[in-house]
């Protein structure tokens, strides 16, 4: 077990904002590739409606389609009772509930004021701790908002307290629109050691900050790093936006700085090379272009 465990969430956060839907059968072999590679997580679904995200109908039959590997956890998302309902019908190990800190950013995504869904994930969080589910808590737009601008990092610190004693046992602080800088990863991953459960990011590139965000959170504490594979995915907000931070990039970066991911990043490659190819088109991810490479030697 590495200390840093890497959530690779293309299957979900970057296949959802992709313009090309995927059938279940190829979502699940993208989810079998991760795993073949040593990825330990894998956000696989999300339970929505499928007439308000078509890119991820079908999420049973996805999860039908998985072939477990030992040592992997494969999560799903779920936003509401009636999204965890489905998940616990299914094989998967964990859930992962999302909202956003910003009010309009959730009114606008999840249909609901904030305190709302942090009610629904706090039904979320007993139920899981009930059906012995492990439970992550995201905190979307904890850095920057579209609508309201910067977050004050107490609120979403405030939040975060009142979910992980809900019963969250993971926190992560997400970058949902990728506006963030290492300044304020720094301190807000620094601040969450004080929650007592291990802490993550959701970092997205949208500013080319994700991968100096990335390194600094390891700095500062984080041990739960979300990333995509290629760096597939978008900002629903920015349509010309890149994705999650790339999976493979953040490797080679970790592994450079001798950090252990348990990952095998040539396989990891090449299910990035597999990606475009299905997807048909370049991918925004630079290391499956540029090649790995060896930058200290012994
Ligand atoms: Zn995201």
């Amino acid at each position: 077990m590495s200390a840093l465990t890497i959530c690779d969430v293309a299957p979900r956060d970057g296949l959802q904002n992709d313009s090309k839907i995927l059938d279940a059968a190829t979502r699940a072999e993208l989810v079998n590739r991760l795993a073949a590679a040593g990825i330990p997580r894998i956000e696989a679904v999300s339970f929505v409606n499928p007439a308000r995200v078509p890119q991820m109908a079908d999420a049973e039959e996805v999860v039908a389609g998985i072939e477990r590997l030992d040592g992997v956890t494969y999560a799903g998302l779920a936003l509401n009772d009636r999204g965890y309902d489905r998940l616990r019908e299914t094989t998967l190990d964990e859930v992962h509930f999302a909202f956003a800190v910003s009010e309009e950013f959730n009114r606008r995504n999840a249909g609901a004021g904030t305190d709302e869904s942090v009610q629904a994930g706090e039904r979320i969080l007993a139920r899981a701790r009930e059906d012995g589910i492990r439970a992550t808590v995201t905190l979307g737009t904890s850095f920057g908002c579209p609508f309201e601008g910067a977050i004050d990092p107490r609120r979403v610190l405030e939040l975060a307290e009142r979910l992980t004693a809900g019963g969250a046992d993971e926190i992560v602080f997400a970058d949902t629109v990728g506006v963030a800088v290492p300044r304020q990863v720094r301190h807000l991953v620094g601040e969450g050691a004080a929650l007592g459960v291990p802490v993550g990011v959701h970092l997205h590139n949208t500013r080319n900050t994700g991968i100096a965000n990335a390194l600094v959170a390891v700095e500062a504490g984080a041990t739960v790093l979300d990333a995509s594979v290629g760096g597939v995915g978008g900002c629903p907000f920015a349509p010309r936006a890149t994705g999650n931070i790339c999976t493979e990039d953040l490797v080679y970066l970790l592994h450079g700085e001798g950090l252990d991911t348990g990952i095998d990043l040539d396989a990891l490659v090449e299910v990035a090379q597999w990606l475009e190819g299905v997807l048909g088109r370049e991918l925004e991810g630079m290391v499956y272009k540029a090649g790995v490479f060896a930058p200290v030697s012994g």
